[in-house]
């Protein structure tokens, strides 16, 4: 039975949908802005964890993650840029798409972008102006903390200093500076404006989760996703805005992953220490050990993301692909060897139980590399038969449809083929394309061909 940590009550919980088996989850998607960095990816391949265990248990799962395609910082940037909304926001989901192909992350079943719900949140508001949950001021429309009795739920916050009708119009602030928070912005000049029955404007960014999370969800669901630092305000105003509205209570769980220290330290532009994926794939770190090291310490744990991880992450990664391909090229009797049987079963037990608990994965890579220890010492005694090879594969094809990492297993090469991308490298680093002669290389090696560079030239031998 899985558990969960749910933030609303502090606690591990059981999980159970709240209908039959689908689990309906929502996540809050990228601001599309700038390329995403690995920090909000730890959070995107948190949730397909999230999303490929509660499959792997047997669970359908509807999965929705918003686009937020209109907000403060994409509307100082396209201006910056000289684009339309449209033009500049289209540019930044296709990479992001991208990056979330690279890493391996499962599509939601919805992508829903901000700006094609603006009739939703508008009934919304409508419904929270009915409640009298909202005032106008200037030509924008406020949610009245005050009128929410269960304001601060999620996030702990007492909200005795609170001043009544102290507003805030940005779109991200802090615990400091709960106040009245913006549902729809009056006009101003350059900025992209629809024209409602509140009159022209644009949404505040914490009413476009609301609206599309209940349009394709419900008005209550099951799960809620985010970095820990949406906690407050975003879905602490989510809550408020959505109970408000309907009566009903909006989430049953809530999920929220921890952040991600680079080399030790907060990441920064000025500190030099900020990554995107993408600058890590130049660098010449695949795109499965960058996963790797995002999932390789739990969720709720701060994750120190080092180069150095980064090299270990591709060890491991070979370690398990070596694996796989030495029981994969393994023939011998036929039968099952009880011993081998046993290690199989067990590591699936240990693997399900460490996932159970709150997706502890990692004791779940544990679990794997005992399996690979314990199957490397029968294989070499000859403990080993025809369908323990079977089980073992098959058991290594489930767990990673919940990690992610290893791929499909590439066969072997033939000598031409080596020889061939080898060439392809020389001429790559003649050109002074290192990162792409290092692509080669990782590729060589994910299939089992180790290069050395001599000076009588590149030598190469089958691990
Ligand atoms: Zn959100």
């Amino acid at each position: 039975m899985l558990r969960l940590r749910n933030t609303l009550t502090r606690k591990q919980e059981e999980f159970k949908p709240l209908e039959g088996d689908t689990v309906r989850m929502y996540a809050c998607g990228p601001t599309v802005y700038d390329f995403g960095h690995i920090g909000n990816f730890r959070t995107f391949v948190a949730v397909d964890l999230l999303r490929r265990y509660l499959k792997y248990s047997g669970y359908n799962v509807v999965h929705v993650m918003n686009i937020t395609d209109v907000e403060d910082k994409i509307i100082r940037d396209m201006r910056a840029k000289g684009k339309g909304l449209r033009e500049f926001t289209d540019y930044y989901i296709n990479e992001f798409l991208n990056d979330v192909d690279l890493l391996n992350i499962e599509r939601p079943e919805h992508l829903p972008r901000a700006t094609d719900h603006v009739p939703e949140m508008v009934e919304i508001m409508d419904r929270l102006t009915a409640g009298g949950h909202t005032y106008e001021s200037e030509g924008s429309l406020y949610f009245r903390i005050a009128s929410f009795e269960d304001y601060g739920k999620l996030s702990g916050l007492k909200l005795e200093g609170n001043m009544a009708g102290a507003r805030v119009d940005v779109d991200e602030y802090d615990k400091d500076d709960a106040r009245d928070f913006v549902l729809w912005k009056a006009p101003k000049e350059g900025e992209p404006t629809w024209e409602t029955s509140f009159g022209a404007g644009r949404p505040g960014w914490h009413l476009e989760c609301s609206a599309m999370s209940m349009k394709y969800l419900g008005e209550s669901f099951d799960l809620h996703c985010g970095g820990v630092d949406l906690i407050f305000p975003h879905h602490e105003n989510e809550i408020a805005q959505s109970e408000g509205a309907t009566g009903k209570p909006f989430v049953h769980s809530w999920f929220h992953v921890e952040f991600l220290q680079v080399e030790g330290e907060r990441m920064s532009k000025s500190k030099g220490n900020y990554y995107t994926v993408r600058q890590l794939v130049e660098k010449g770190y695949s795109p499965d050990a960058i996963r790797y090291l995002l999932i390789s310490v739990p969720y709720r744990t701060q994750l120190n993301f080092t180069m150095d991880g980064l090299r270990a992450a591709e060890s491991a990664l070979d370690r398990l692909r070596n694996f796989r391909r030495r029981v994969s090229d393994f023939e011998g009797e036929a039968g099952s060897s009880p011993r081998s049987a046993e290690v199989i079963s067990r590591a699936q037990a240990d693997f399900e139980s460490a996932m159970d608990d709150d997706l502890n994965t990692s004791g779940a890579l544990g679990a794997i590399f005992e399996l690979v220890r314990e199957i490397n010492i029968a294989l070499d005694s000859g403990d080993f038969r025809a369908e323990d090879r079977a089980g073992a594969l098959d058991l290594l094809g489930r767990l990673d449809s919940v990690l992610g990492v290893l791929g499909e297993e590439k066969k072997g090469m033939l000598d031409p083929e080596v020889d061939a991308m080898i060439e392809a490298r020389n001429a790559a680093r003649a050109a002074r394309d290192f990162s792409g002669a290092d692509l080669i290389r990782n590729e060589l090696a994910d299939r089992g061909i180790i290069l050395e560079d001599t000076p009588q030239g590149t030598r190469w031998k089958r691990k």
